[in-house]
């Protein structure tokens, strides 16, 4: 259970960073909470010879009112996202889902911008990331970018993230007008991960009909996804116990479902269409 050696580098801005990975893009790896890489790295399931350690970087941890959305610095971590204020007002859904993470140890040190990076199939961040339909603002030699949850979690540990790119911030658009929401997971029995997370945003027309759902689930298949045909299925509906189920039971819809020792396929699916449902459910009578 220790790592290959490594060189460690701390840089104190992000430009520095950017210097590092490009000398060194062979073996170079960012590090930031550590609670993903570090384990991986005493397994040797990765053995960069170098990490450069973001954690000294100011100004990249932050949670920000930015006109239309609300940003959040790479380096946040989970506890400091479970315990904003500005949140739990205006964006519940993310306190929500950071409050799932890991254990008090794992959501002091961990980050959202690894959580996303690292793109774990069971990882929580990623449903919340897509119910929410956020994008990633990504810098590396060429500049900025910003990248689309959807465009984002391109497979199992694989994202849209170039070599040498850092993951700089988190945009949430703010959610405006009657907004529901609810963050439903299975934990894992012995790792706290996801063996299914749902997360689902849903704005109510005034009339009290479904105006747009969205539903990013995660622990199902090998990256995150967006439910797309519970999302149709909603739309325009009148929620009620008959309609959530009917659109629930399309969770899965073309997915390739994970099985493992202690998740069957079969079961991995029910359990996404049971916690669907149920998480239409709690953010249906949330408002009523
Ligand atoms: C005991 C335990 C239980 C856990 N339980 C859960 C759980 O229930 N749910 C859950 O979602 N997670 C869980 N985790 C994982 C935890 O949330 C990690 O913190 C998270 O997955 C990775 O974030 P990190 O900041 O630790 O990243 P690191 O481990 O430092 O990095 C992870 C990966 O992302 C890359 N990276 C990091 N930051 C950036 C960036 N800004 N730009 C580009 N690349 C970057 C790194 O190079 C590395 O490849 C658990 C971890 C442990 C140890």
């Amino acid at each position: 259970m220790i790592p290959a050696v490594f060189e460690y580098r701390a840089p104190t801005t992000i430009d520095e960073a950017l210097s590092l990975l490009a000398a060194n893009s062979d073996e170079a790896k960012i590090l930031a909470g550590g609670h993903s890489l570090i384990p991986a790295m005493k397994l040797r399931l990765a053995q960069p010879g170098m990490l450069v350690d973001i954690g000294r970087i100011k100004d990249l941890a932050y949670i920000r009112e930015q006109g239309d959305h609300i940003a959040i610095g790479a380096m946040t971590t989970h506890y400091q996202i479970e315990s904003s204020a500005l949140l739990k007002k205006i964006c519940p859904l993310l306190p929500d889902c950071a409050s799932h993470i890991g254990d008090v140890q794992v959501r002091n040190k961990g980050t959202i911008g690894g959580s996303v990076a690292h793109s774990d199939p069971a990882g929580d961040w990623p449903a919340a990331i897509i119910a929410l339909n956020a994008q990633m603002v990504a810098v590396g030699a060429n500049g900025e970018r910003t990248i689309n949850a959807d465009d984002f979690f391109v497979d199992l540990l694989t994202t849209a993230l170039t070599p040498g790119e850092i993951l700089r911030e988190i945009r949430v658009p703010k959610p405006s007008g009657r907004f529901v929401h609810s963050y439903q997971k299975v934990r894992h029995p012995a790792s706290g991960f996801a063996v299914v997370g749902i997360a689902v945003a849903i704005k109510l027309a005034a009339e009290g009909t479904c105006e747009t759902a969205s539903v990013g689930v995660t622990g199902v298949a090998s990256k995150a996804y967006r439910a797309a045909t519970v999302e149709a299925a909603l739309k325009g509906q009148q929620l009620n116990d008959q309609t959530i189920a009917q659109a629930a039971a399309h969770a899965t819809d073309g997915v390739d479902a994970n099985s493992d020792l202690y998740a069957s396929e079969d079961y991995r699916r029910h359990l996404a269409q049971v916690f669907t449902k149920r998480a239409i459910h709690q953010a249906w009578i949330s408002i009523k």
